[in-house]
């Protein structure tokens, strides 16, 4: 078997022309969308990530505001930032990019921006909402698996899910999201005992490790989804995913490539969490 592409350039494009129609409605009622991005010090991975993130609402008609601040900003004046923007009206959504520099603790960072502009879904009071079942921001890369898996019709009702990494940011929030589809749930971390027999059980799995190969070939149910979160290099210094794609690919139903997978979805659901934001604080 060759599995299917699930392909998250095309789908990012779909969902992108989406949110830019719903941005110019709101701009057409005099609301235009915005979000900040806080970037502290010159992590040169995390201001790629900031420029795509600014690009990215550009594209789609929406404000954005990137604040870059020296490594030795404090924490309280970061704080105060966040205060300012938590009252600005113009900003619906706030961006902490992480990681933050030792010296400001990032938790009480992500504790101190208003719930209502949340768009990373990483505040307590969000993951609280998704584990209760109410309306919140969802963490991007999550929801953008469950996009993912929308996008081909899956149905998870009853089916077995496997996520491999239990982090908040991602294994934590995609479990909650499949058991809210109805999908029974096993999370398997660094300290499960035979990852194998866990993952050829399952009609899903979502692999959210950072180890390259993580998920070979006899490790998957023939017609599984896999989804691929992982984000390595291989030893060309090219990007690959958890997932030995080769091997996988001839054995899965359904499968998502790195690059071109998880990453664009991520950023399209920033987007999509923002434009949420804005539209819910028009009423
Ligand atoms: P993380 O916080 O480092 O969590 C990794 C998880 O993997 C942990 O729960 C860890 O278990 C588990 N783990 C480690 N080794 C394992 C093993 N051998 N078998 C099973 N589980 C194992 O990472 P993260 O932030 O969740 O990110 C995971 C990956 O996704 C990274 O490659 C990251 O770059 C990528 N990522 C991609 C996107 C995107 O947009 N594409 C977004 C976010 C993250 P313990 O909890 O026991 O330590």
């Amino acid at each position: 078997m060759t599995a299917k592409l699930i392909d998250g350039v095309a789908l990012s494009k779909q969902l992108r022309g989406e949110v830019a129609q719903r941005a110019a409605a709101l701009r057409a009622r005099g609301i235009t969308p915005g979000l900040a991005v806080i970037l502290v010090g010159d992590n040169p991975a995390s201001q790629v990530y900031v420029r795509n993130k600014v690009k990215a609402c550009e594209d789609s008609g929406l404000h954005s505001v990137l604040e870059k601040y020296d490594a030795s900003m404090t924490e309280a004046q970061l704080l105060a930032r966040i205060d300012a923007l938590n009252n600005d009206p113009s900003i619906h959504g706030i961006l902490v990019q992480l990681p933050l520099p030792a010296h400001i603790d990032a938790h009480k960072v992500i504790e101190a921006i208003s719930p209502a502009k949340d768009v990373d879904g990483f505040h307590v009071a969000s993951a609280g909402a998704l584990m209760v079942g109410q309306p919140g921001f969802w963490p991007c890369t999550p929801y953008g698996c469950m996009k993912m898996l929308e996008s081909i019709h899956y149905d998870l009702k009853g089916k077995h899910a496997v996520v491999i990494g239990r982090s908040n940011i991602v294994g934590k929030p995609m479990a909650l999201m499949l058991l809210g589809q109805n999908a029974t749930v096993t999370i398997c971390h660094s300290a499960t005992r035979d990852l194998k027999t866990m993952t050829l059980q399952a009609d899903v799995i979502v692999a959210a490790v950072g180890k390259r190969n993580v998920l070979t070939a006899d490790m998957v149910k023939p017609g599984a989804v896999v989804i691929d979160v992982g984000m390595n290099r291989n030893d060309e210094g090219k990007l690959c995913g958890d997932v030995d794609f080769d091997g996988v690919k001839q054995v899965a139903g359904w499968i998502t490539p790195v690059p071109g997978g998880v990453g664009p979805m991520t950023i399209t659901m920033l987007l999509v969490n923002t434009l949420e934001a804005a539209e819910r604080a028009a009423g």
